[in-house]
């Protein structure tokens, strides 16, 4: 925070130029306090190829505004997720290629090896650490609830007995059960979070999963589903007019840079991202992108 504000006043002391003796102190003093904590990048074996094959390869969304967004006429990305992508491309000195991926091929194209790392709202489980490494987070979400205003769901209640869209690979089935046990509208005697399956899940509410979220959409508008369930960051593209969120934010999700397991990568990444988390790099983008 205080560093925050120093890098603050320095960004206006510096448009102001009457006050450079201040700008200078407050740089200084960021600077030392920048050092004190900045980690060492170890190049690795798997970093190295990275940097001799001159591209970073990274599977990111492409209609998650502000984190990943493509724009469909010039096919550019932007987002904070892509500007993080930059700067680690910026950092090992090398191009990124950015390849778009869903909840359910983003895992695939990076054990494959056709990706480096996954920046795309990917949600930190203690299941996916068993096959993925991720980076401390760099945002936390909260999942919600899409329906359409005809529909008059407006609580978790109100889901009793309904039909969820949700993506396949995603956490939002279970989120959205374990948020209906909490606030007791039902029972969870049949929940085992380790066994749960949103297509076999039918006390109270019921799943049906979708490859992508306009899939999911578009069974929203045609009544195939009663309820559009995923992150708010994901959602907000879909709240068209005649839509609107549930009365109910659950489940934070943690969103973390994925590599492959025990890679050298991984520990690259983690250093940059808490480099980042700490002299406000990430809360800039937050703040850019009026993620907050
Ligand atoms: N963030 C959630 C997850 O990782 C929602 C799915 C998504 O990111 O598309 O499961």
């Amino acid at each position: 925070m205080k560093k925050r504000k120093l890098m603050a006043l320095g960004l206006a002391c510096t448009m102001a130029l009457s006050l450079c003796g201040t700008v200078a102190f407050a740089e200084e003093e960021t600077e030392t306090e920048a050092a004190e904590t900045e980690a060492e990048l170890v190049i690795t074996e798997d970093v190295q190829e990275i940097i001799d094959r001159g591209v970073l390869r990274v599977g990111v969304k492409n209609a998650v505004e502000g984190f990943g967004y493509q724009d469909t006429l010039t096919g550019e990305y932007s987002g904070m997720e892509i500007d993080i992508a930059n700067l680690i491309a910026e950092e090992l000195g090398v191009e990124v290629e950015f390849t778009t991926v869903t909840a359910a091929t983003r895992t695939e194209l990076l054990d494959s090896g056709d990706i480096d790392c996954v920046i795309a709202t990917f949600t930190i489980t203690d299941e996916r650490r068993e096959s993925w490494d991720f980076s401390t987070p760099y945002y936390t979400d909260h999942v919600t609830v899409l329906v359409k205003d005809s529909s008059e769901i407006t609580t978790l209640e109100d889901l009793l007995d309904k039909t969820v869209g949700v993506s396949s690979g995603s956490t939002s089935a279970r989120s959205l059960v374990e948020a209906m046990i909490e606030a007791e509208v039902i029972s969870g005697d049949d929940y085992d979070s380790e066994t749960f399956d949103p297509a076999l899940w039918t006390d109270g509410v019921s799943f049906r999963q979708y490859d992508d979220y306009p899939a999911i959409s578009t069974a929203l508008e045609s009544d195939e589903v009663d309820a559009f369930c995923v992150d708010k960051s994901i959602l907000a593209i879909y709240k068209t007019e005649g839509r609107s969120y549930i009365d109910a934010e659950f489940a934070p999700q943690e969103y973390g840079v994925a590599t492959t397991k025990d890679s050298g990568f991984s520990a690259y990444v983690d250093t940059l991202i808490n480099r980042w988390l700490e002299d406000g790099t990430i809360d800039g983008f937050i703040e850019e992108y009026a993620l907050g």
